[in-house]
């Protein structure tokens, strides 16, 4: 992004990319909980269940890319190296050593209910200063609320089987 696109972000440039960097080791750990999660799943439904995996898995390496846009257009660096995933991870990694179906859904909806907040979070803070990434958390907001209920209906399916 140009000089000016940058001189209208009302708040610490530097602060802003910090937070986007937290989100971006977010999105790639929550990539391949959903991308390995929908290969190991095992028990009833284990179709449906790993469909619905893949498509998050797809989603979530998009919200990657549009946070890496974002931080490059901001003059900022986006995390290098794997290992700063672990380190800057807001919402965690939660390993499916148990790939029950039940276990795995449980785990993705706590991932999801952490990305809502996060970007809630971001989108207040950036609504009246930074119209961009402000657009940007929104779009994601609401693909966030979208995965929870999908797996929170998915999950109410196999209960009542
Ligand atoms: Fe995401
Ligand atoms: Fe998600
Ligand atoms: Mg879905």
């Amino acid at each position: 992004m140009g000089t000016k696109g940058r001189e209208i972000v009302g708040m610490d440039v530097n602060e802003l990319v910090k937070v986007l960097n937290k989100a971006l080791a977010d999105e790639w750990l929550a990539y391949y909980q959903y991308w390995i999660g929908a290969r190991v799943a095992v028990g009833q439904m284990r179709n449906a269940v790993a469909a619905e995996l893949e498509e998050h898995a797809k989603e979530e390496l998009e919200h990657a890319e549009m946070l890496v846009e974002r931080i490059l257009q901001l003059g900022g660096t986006p995390l290098l190296d794997p290992a700063d995933w672990y380190k800057e991870t807001n919402c965690k990694y939660e390993i499916p050593s148990d790939p029950k179906v039940k276990v795995l859904l449980a785990q993705n909806i706590r991932g999801e209910q952490c990305a809502i907040e996060v970007y809630n979070k971001l989108a207040k803070m950036t609504r009246d200063v930074d119209p961009i990434t402000y657009n940007m958390a929104l779009e994601i907001l609401e693909d966030e609320v979208e995965h929870e209920e999908d797996l929170e209906a998915l999950l109410e399916d196999l209960e009542t089987r």
